[in-house]
């Protein structure tokens, strides 16, 4: 039997799981007090729902594969469409803006290397049913909130997927052309692009790859007298800037009218979250304002993101639990002694455990001071059968405790 790891997945442990914990326990506080509601969706979708608007890319790396009962069905790659999915079966009727929040796990056939895996997890936010810019600032206040709240200093990279459509729709690009030269262009490969582009792309376009990306103002201009289907898009992000810079006066916001993601369901708005200390995106989400009628909903905007928790615990440490005592059984007479120690420590502020034994009461010594134990609690039998002895291992002294005021004592 092979016991070697599926390539591409891994066992999560010690630390780094504990990080990841840390995270979702953070971010379910803080979702939760903002007024987002939980959901918890399933990890198999039918293939068609993923299929819907996932780009080439994500289909490219789909685990798709026929169930028991002939269904076509697929592990799901984000969460995204699951959410809208629900959205249209469940909420469509809801007051909105309706705000959901969900974590789980997502397969992505990729290439495994550091930070980016097979199966995943994504920690996501979608806000139904407001088109305000007002929805788009408060996504991305949340998202840099929730990696403030472990201590991860963003940097966001923000920008507006229509102005690039509406260029390549000048060249005559649309549908699954258009999604490619996005695609290609979200990886920076432009020389894929050019030669797909008219005169007044190409001219843009080089433009746009120079030191200007920032300067909407410029970009209106241009988009006024060449592209007016863009000039929406660009007051609309000028907007959404000036709110989240209202929101986040701290952070650093690097604006982008070339940026593109991958995902195929972006209208409008887009943005991508980084730390100074990873190259790769924490965090990625936008505006995708015509999925749910896509998915056969009543048309609805919307807004929201996805994080990797796996990268994001990367970047935290976990926090450090203070070691209060070490419980151990000196004698198999003494195990319901011990037994009845623990119960009284256990659940208390720090970290209480147990040794099931027995052990010689040195060996209980030795073991909690590698622990770093502040006590260790010995149970034997020459104390009465209601008593264990309380050693403090950093001031070497003991004493007999009863059972009952062993929790007072420590
Ligand atoms: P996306 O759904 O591609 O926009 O990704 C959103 C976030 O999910 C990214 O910013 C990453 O933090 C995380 N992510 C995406 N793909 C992977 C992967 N293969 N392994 C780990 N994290 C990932």
């Amino acid at each position: 039997m092979k016991l070697e790891l599926v390539r591409g997945m891994r066992d999560i442990v010690g630390d780094e799981a504990v990080a990841q914990r840390v995270f979702k326990e953070r971010a379910a506080s803080l979702l939760d007090s903002a007024g987002y509601q939980e959901v918890i969706l399933p990890s198999i979708e039918y293939y068609d729902l993923i299929a819907a608007k996932a780009g080439q890319e994500l289909l490219d790396s789909l685990y798709e594969f026929m169930d028991r009962g002939g269904r076509k069905v697929a592990l799901t790659p984000e969460l995204t469409a699951s959410a809208t999915r629900l959205y249209v079966t469940r909420f469509r009727d809801a007051p909105k803006p309706v705000k959901l929040w969900y974590v789980g796990p997502c397969f992505r056939y990729d290439e495994p290397q550091r930070g980016r895996y097979r199966q995943f997890t994504q920690l996501g936010v979608e806000v139904f049913g407001s088109s305000s810019p007002l929805a788009d600032a408060e996504v991305v206040f949340i998202a840099a909130s929730l990696l403030k709240s472990i201590g991860i200093d963003t940097w966001l990279k923000v920008g507006n997927i229509s102005f690039l459509r509406a260029l390549l729709q000048d060249s005559g690009l649309e549908g699954s052309g258009m999604l490619s030269a996005i695609r290609s262009l979200d990886h920076g490969r432009y020389e894929e692009v050019e030669g797909s582009l008219n005169a007044r792309g190409k001219k843009i376009m080089e433009e746009l790859m120079g030191s200007r990306k920032g300067d909407l103002d410029y970009w209106e201009g241009i988009a006024e007298s060449e592209l007016p289907s863009a000039v929406h898009g660009l007051r609309r992000l000028k907007k959404v800037v000036e709110l989240i810079r209202a929101m986040l006066p701290a952070v650093e916001i690097n604006v982008d009218v070339s940026f593109a993601r991958g995902l195929a369901y972006y209208t409008d708005f887009i943005f991508e979250a980084y730390s100074h200390s990873m190259g790769e995106a924490l965090l990625g989400g936008g505006r995708y304002d015509n999925l749910v009628e896509e998915l056969g909903g009543p048309p609805t905007p919307a807004v929201g993101f996805a994080t990797g928790v796996d990268r994001v615990a990367l970047l935290v440490k976990a926090p450090e639990v203070e070691k209060v005592a070490l419980v151990v059984p000196l004698d198999e007479d003494s195990l319901g002694k011990a037994g009845k120690a623990f119960s009284a420590v256990s659940g208390r502020p720090g970290r209480h455990e147990m040794v099931p034994g027995p052990m010689s009461a040195r060996d209980a010594i030795e073991r909690a001071l590698k622990g770093s134990f502040h006590y260790v609690v010995l149970a034997g039998n020459r104390e009465g059968p209601e008593e264990v002895v309380l050693r403090d291992l950093s001031s070497r002294t003991q004493k007999t405790v009863k059972l009952k005021e062993l929790a007072q004592a420590l």
